[in-house]
């Protein structure tokens, strides 16, 4: 997990810095492109449309020499841009002054335009409106390649290269982009630079599909991770319930066998068959212990069945009341001292299902409410039918179950530890989780109402006989 993590992040640092570049890269276009169309369009206005013009003003050659012609502007050197359409040409007129000894300059003069005689102030605002436009310009580029980004453009003064607008060294210098400084077009009289504060908002939008994915691969990987997680915790909670299972197994099968045992031994040893009476007392106790062993591994082997799907139910219409109505019958016999109370539904209800297996699920809920209830549990076994179901209850008045373990107890090995009682009583964990298998295999549901202290009971609903 760490590891991927790691190389994602290494990945995307990567990525991020080959996009840093390319948007630089794109932004030098960006200029280049503005450069070029500053250039032709402060020509010679009204000239626009012509082709001719357009090749001219936008050749690298003219660009160069442009480029030169500005920069010759030094305090030595005087020149002079001037166009005009003449006739059916246009007439581009550039000349350069070199001043003589006697040379002395006018106050107020530019120096780059002699002839005109323009002064400062109508250069300085011939230059705020060309300003204007090279400013929609950059927006222009920006948009056509997809590029949204705060700007902001340097005016430097052409011969000394100070910054002319408020902005400081450190501020361009600590900027994401700078571009070199242009004088942008022939008319303009200073220099410009483009500058973008921070480029990390484009970069991220041009990497958001790769951050989505990395987002989701890290994702699944942790997802995978959790379920990994998880399989082996419930791996270990299930090794350890099948530990726990194979120790009570073993004592539940070892104690009926270890009685008979003794009981056998007793009977041969002190020769009881002299003694009737108490010959009967030891077969008795044999009986009663060979049918907990039988109990024992009928359970295994029916919850075997189920789990390898071999149960097939072998449906016929069966009688839930005489189906209860037997269980609790022989349940009393066996556990005389119990009250255990059936009461039955006044219709009739009838069920679609294995009479064996329903026999069993029965069972297993009475023997169970006597198993945990105590000594003078009370059970009560309750029978109805709604419109579609057949509700059976057994209600005891136990020592109740915990709502945290109410989903567990289905599971299979599974026995709450919490009561004290319960280490004193036999158990497999296996019977609730037959008896969950057997009803659903039936169509039905059951559940639990109970807490600490409360008793318990178990409900569950089963589908009524459809004639249809
Ligand atoms: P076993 O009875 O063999 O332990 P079950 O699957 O039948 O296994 O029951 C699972 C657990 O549910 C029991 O260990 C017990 O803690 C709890 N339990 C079941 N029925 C009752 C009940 N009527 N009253 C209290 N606890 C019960």
């Amino acid at each position: 997990m760490i590891v991927s993590v790691v190389l994602q992040v290494v990945w995307l640092r990567q990525l991020y810095s080959s996009q840093k570049v390319q948007v630089k890269r794109d932004l030098d276009q960006v200029v280049s492109n503005v450069v070029k169309s500053s250039n032709y369009l402060s020509m010679l206005p009204g000239n626009e449309g012509n082709d001719n013009f357009l090749s001219f003003f936008q050749s690298p050659e003219w660009l160069q020499f442009k480029e030169a012609f500005s920069r010759m502007r030094g305090h030595k050197v005087m020149s002079r841009f001037e166009s005009d359409v003449q006739g059916d040409s246009s007439v581009v007129d550039i000349s350069i002054r070199l001043p003589n000894k006697n040379y002395v300059r006018k106050p107020h003069k530019v120096q780059r335009v002699f002839d005109h005689g323009e002064t400062m102030e109508e250069q300085l605002h011939l230059d705020s409106v060309e300003y204007e436009r090279l400013d929609s310009l950059v927006d222009q580029e920006l948009m056509k390649n997809h590029i949204k980004v705060p700007y902001f453009i340097v005016k430097y003064d052409w011969e000394s290269e100070r910054i002319l607008n408020g902005y400081t060294v450190g501020k361009i210098r600590r900027a994401d982009y700078h571009s070199e400084q242009y004088s942008y077009n022939i008319r303009l009289y200073n220099n410009f630079q483009l500058v973008v504060p921070s480029l990390r908002g484009i970069v991220f939008y041009r990497m958001r599909y790769y951050l989505l994915s990395s987002f989701f691969m890290l994702l699944l990987t942790g997802a995978a991770f959790y379920f990994v997680l998880r399989l082996m915790k419930h791996q270990q909670v299930y090794a350890q319930a099948r530990i726990a299972f194979t120790g009570n197994m073993t004592h539940e099968l070892k104690t009926p066998v270890a009685v008979m045992e003794a009981a056998l031994d007793a009977i041969t040893r002190y020769q009881l068959t002299n003694d009737p009476e108490k010959l009967l007392q030891y077969i008795n106790i044999s009986k009663t212990e060979l049918h907990r062993l039988n109990m024992m591994i009928e359970k295994v082997l029916n919850l075997d069945e189920v789990d390898s799907g071999e149960t097939r139910l072998r449906s016929e219409l069966y009688d839930v009341q005489q189906g209860l109505e037997q269980v609790v019958t022989s349940m009393q016999l066996q556990h005389k001292s119990a009250g255990i109370h059936y009461h039955p539904s006044e219709e009739p209800c009838f069920l679609d299902g294995d009479p064996v297996h329903l026999t069993n699920v029965f069972y297993n809920l009475i023997d169970n409410a006597l198993k945990y209830g105590g000594n003078e549990v009370q059970v009560d076994v309750s029978c109805h039918c709604t419109e579609h179901n057949i509700i059976i209850s057994v209600k005891d008045n136990g020592p109740g179950i915990s709502k945290i373990y109410h989903a567990r107890i289905f599971e299979r090995f599974f026995r709450v530890q919490d009561n004290v009682d319960v280490h004193n009583v036999k158990g497999s964990g296996l019977g609730l989780n037959y008896v969950k298998q057997i009803v659903e295999k039936h169509g039905g549901k059951i559940r639990v109402v109970s807490d600490v202290g409360k008793g318990s009971e178990f409900i569950i609903e089963l589908p009524l006989y459809n004639e249809g």
